[in-house]
Order: C-alpha cells, then sequence, then structure tokens
C-alpha cells in the first residue's frame, strides 16, 4: 500500500490477532475499522463477571514468556506493560515432598538454570542427566519439522519416565496445552529453548496483575486516539468485491451500513473462519483453506477457581506434579479482587457477562469435598484466598470456543498414537502434515 495515509482497513474480530493487527496498522497511518461480534474486545483472552461475588474473572489463566516479544510490544503501545508481573522463579510441587525450585543462576544460558535443576529434589542423579541430555540436543538449533512426535523422540533419546512425567510433559502442556504424542519435535524443542535455553529474560513467565478485558480493553482508547473505529455487538456477515475498488463488508449491525475499505483481515478463530468462508467471494484458495480449517481441534482446559476463608499458601503460582492438577495460580496474590465497576478503563462498560463456559467452574459447579472448599464463594470480606487451578482434559472437541484454548501451533501434532511410543512413529504423515483436499 502505497500512501498509507489515504488508505482504510476493515478488521474482523477483537480478540487478541485482531487487535494487535489494527494497533499495528493504526500507528503506521491506516485508517482503521475493528469490528467485534461480541460486547467486549479481548476474545479468548477476557474476563467476566462472577455471578456470586461481583468479582471480575479471567477466562482461565494467560500467560507469556519473555520470549514474546511481539505481545510485549503490544502491551507497551497499549500502556499495559506494568500490568505484567514477571518471574523467573519457578517452584515444582510433589504430594508431601519438598519443592524443587528452578530458577537462573550465576552461570552464562544456556546453562544458567543448570545449578537450580541439579539441586532440584523432584529428580534423580539419573533423571537430570536424562535431562540435559535431551535439553542438549536443542541447543544447537531447532529440528525441522517432522512426523515424529515428541513423546517417541523422548524414549528415543533416552528419557526416563520421571523425567518425562515431572519435566517435559508439565513444560510442555502448560505451553501448549497437548499430549506429549500430538506435539511436534520442532515445536517442543521450540518451547524448551526459549523457556530454558536462550536466557533467563526469554524464559522469565509475565503474568497479568489486573483482568484479561481490562488489559485489552485498552485496544479501543488506544484505536480511537489514532481517529480509527472500533464497533462492538458487530458480527461480520459478509465480504464482497466493491463496485469503486476495494472491498464492502456487511455487518448485522443495523447502525452499521456496509463499510469501504481497501484491505480487510480476517482475524477469526478457525470455526468462525469456516461459518464466514461461503459469505466470502471464492476463488480457486477458498476450497483448499476450508479443507485446511476442518483440520483444526479444539485441545480444552478447565480452569477451578476455588475461594478460602483463610491464606492456604504464600507462593504466587506453582507447578503440581504427580496430580490431576497441572498449574497453581494464587490469585488473590497475583491479581487483586476487581469487582464489577471497579476498573476505570474503557473497557469496564463493555465487560462480559458470566458465560455459560464450563472452563471456568465457579466453586458451586463443583461438588465441595472438605471445608476449605466452599459450595459457593464466601462473602469478599471472608474471602482471603483465591486459587485457580489449571487441569488439561486431553479430549480434543472440535467446536467449542469458549471452554476450550485453540490449537495455537498447527492443530493437534500426530494422531493420538496407537503405536507403542517406543515403536516407530505411527505409518502416514500426522494430521498436520496432511494435504488439503484437492483444489480445483
Ligand atoms: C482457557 C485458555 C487459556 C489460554 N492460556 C493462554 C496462555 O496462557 N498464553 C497464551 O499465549 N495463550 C493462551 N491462550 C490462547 C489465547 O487466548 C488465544 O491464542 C488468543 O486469545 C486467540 O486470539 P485470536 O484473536 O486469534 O482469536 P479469538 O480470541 O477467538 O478472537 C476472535 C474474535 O473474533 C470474533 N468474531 C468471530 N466471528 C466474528 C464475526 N463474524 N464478526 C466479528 N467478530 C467475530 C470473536 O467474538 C472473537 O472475539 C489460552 C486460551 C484459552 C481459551
Amino acid at each position: 500500500m502505497a500512501d498509507p495515509q489515504s488508505k482504510t482497513v476493515t478488521v474482523v474480530g477483537g480478540g487478541l490477532a485482531g487487535i494487535a493487527a489494527a494497533c499495528a496498522l493504526a500507528d503506521s497511518g491506516y485508517r482503521v475499522h475493528l469490528l467485534e461480534r461480541r460486547p467486549y474486545l479481548g476474545g479468548r483472552a477476557s474476563s467476566y463477571e462472577h455471578p456470586g461475588t461481583g468479582e471480575v474473572i479471567d477466562n482461565c489463566q494467560h500467560v507469556l514468556i519473555g520470549r514474546c516479544t511481539s505481545l510485549i510490544d503490544l502491551y507497551r503501545r497499549l500502556g499495559v506493560l506494568d500490568s505484567i508481573r514477571w518471574y523467573d522463579r519457578f517452584t515444582f510441587l510433589t504430594p508431601g515432598g519438598p519443592p524443587s525450585v528452578i530458577q537462573p543462576g550465576p552461570l552464562p544460558a544456556p546453562f544458567h538454570s543448570t545449578l537450580a535443576f541439579l539441586r532440584a529434589p523432584a529428580f534423580s542423579l539419573k533423571d537430570k542427566l536424562a535431562i540435559a541430555r535431551g535439553l542438549s540436543a536443542f541447543m544447537p538449533g531447532l529440528p525441522p519439522d517432522t512426523v515424529e512426535n515428541f513423546l517417541h523422540w523422548l524414549h528415543r533419546h533416552g528419557q526416563t519416565e520421571r523425567a518425562i512425567d515431572r519435566f517435559w510433559k508439565p513444560v510442555l502442556v502448560s505451553a501448549l496445552n497437548e499430549d506429549l504424542d500430538r506435539i511436534s519435535v520442532h515445536y517442543a524443542a521450540k518451547v524448551f529453548r526459549e523457556s530454558f535455553l536462550l536466557s533467563p529474560q526469554s524464559g522469565r513467565m509475565g503474568i497479568p496483575s489486573i483482568p484479561l478485558s481490562e488489559l485489552y480493553g485498552a485496544a479501543t482508547g488506544y484505536l480511537r486516539d489514532r481517529g480509527s473505529e472500533v464497533s462492538l455487538r458487530t458480527s461480520v456477515e459478509s465480504i464482497a468485491p466493491s463496485p469503486n475498488g476495494g472491498w464492502l463488508t456487511t455487518t448485522g449491525n443495523p447502525e452499521i451500513p456496509a463499510i469501504p475499505s481497501d484491505a480487510v483481515i480476517l482475524a477469526l478463530s478457525f470455526e468462525a473462519m469456516a461459518a464466514l468462508l461461503p459469505a466470502l467471494p471464492q476463488n480457486p484458495g477458498s476450497q483448499a483453506l476450508d479443507a485446511n480449517l476442518a483440520q483444526f481441534e479444539h485441545s480444552p482446559i478447565t480452569g477451578i477457581h476455588l475461594w478460602f476463608d483463610r491464606e492456604v499458601t504464600d507462593l504466587d503460582h506453582a507447578v503440581l506434579l504427580d496430580t490431576t492438577i497441572q498449574w497453581m495460580f494464587n490469585k488473590s496474590r497475583l491479581q487483586p479482587t476487581h469487582r464489577s465497576g471497579e476498573a476505570a478503563t474503557s473497557s469496564s462498560s463493555s465487560r462480559p457477562p458470566a458465560p455459560s463456559s464450563p472452563c471456568s467452574a465457579s466453586p458451586s459447579s463443583t461438588s465441595p469435598s472438605r471445608s476449605s472448599r466452599s459450595s459457593s464463594p464466601p462473602s469478599p470480606r471472608r474471602s482471603c484466598s483465591k486459587l485457580l487451578l489449571l487441569k488439561r482434559l486431553g479430549l480434543p472437541i472440535r467446536s467449542a470456543p469458549c471452554s476450550t484454548r485453540s490449537a495455537r501451533h498447527p492443530p493437534a501434532h500426530g494422531p493420538a498414537s496407537s503405536s507403542p511410543a517406543t515403536g516407530s512413529p505411527p505409518a502416514g504423515p500426522p494430521p498436520w502434515k496432511a494435504q488439503p483436499a484437492a483444489v480445483t
């Protein structure tokens, strides 16, 4: 586009991708119109008001690492980077065992976590040697993307069962929310290189200290200040070539006439994209795109919010080993309680209502088993400690966007392998290598 000042772009979808695209374009001088179907920005990275307490609760925990430089750049632009708290200390807990703390020490990268690993009681010497051998394979660079799944790779590289269960698996499940036999070696290696090998800064973890809707709601003011528009409750229904050149975007919002623009960006989840595809101009690539979209599936995760009437831990977060829960986030320490109407940002007026999503199960929807687990959230004054526990469900599902984390990388990596993990990789290409249907 030659002269950004005279160009307009319609961005469809006000999730993280649409927000990032819209802000980058507005910064470069384009006039942007961001269209979002829901009454708030943020998409899957959003918050809602808990009906029992009035507290604003995130749609599950969202974290980033120092290596997520584009996201950090977006936070900087939006003026919310100070709302990210950084941690380079990770605590691995086993039931009844002493904690293992992994953190950078005095050695230079890629050996900065070595001393902490050597001291960690969660691993035997044999486990530690196996982990060191495995990590060292990724030091020279990323392996190519092949059909081999990561569980197979781990066995091929002599990893002990405990090293797999207590190190490789918890890290990867947290980062990619997938089982090891459904993750490609290339993407697994990327996680470990960036989290443990590149530098202490690359691997540190950032956790928002404000609700997600506040974090991403800042985009509304940012875009409007740059002469761009944001329309909420505006679902795009079709896009067609304009007789005057460019594109005409039609929405279901009666207050918004068809929007002309020089370019359109679709920043949608795979199923929203598939739903819109028939209403887009058809071309030889449409069929291939449709076939590609049909290969994606969601990988569900459950976030369990628990309110306690006393402090139950002084840790901000921890990796939980040898249990069915993978992570604990101490929300009362990480994010001071926000109540409906408290946040003074442009997003507060459009905060989402409580979802029907099973993603965030309130205590009232989980079965109380001990007195410390309330059957309904205690009143705000009595609630001293609020934990969020994350548990991967392990069942791929095709269409339930509110309850799931999306396939952030090429979709499911490898078939749910029926081959023994120590045997050959499964025959035939894994789904992420499958070819789209023939294009006519
Ligand atoms: C429980 C959970 C935990 C996660 N944890 C992490 C984490 O820790 N770290 C991390 O990096 N990522 C995490 N993710 C992933 C992250 O949330 C997503 O990758 C990211 O939010 C996807 O953003 P997106 O813009 O691509 O899609 P979406 O968020 O799905 O945004 C698409 C938007 O398009 C809108 N839309 C759909 N159809 C239309 C239409 N026709 N017209 C207009 N608008 C439309 C939707 O309403 C939606 O707002 C997590 C996700 C979940 C669900």
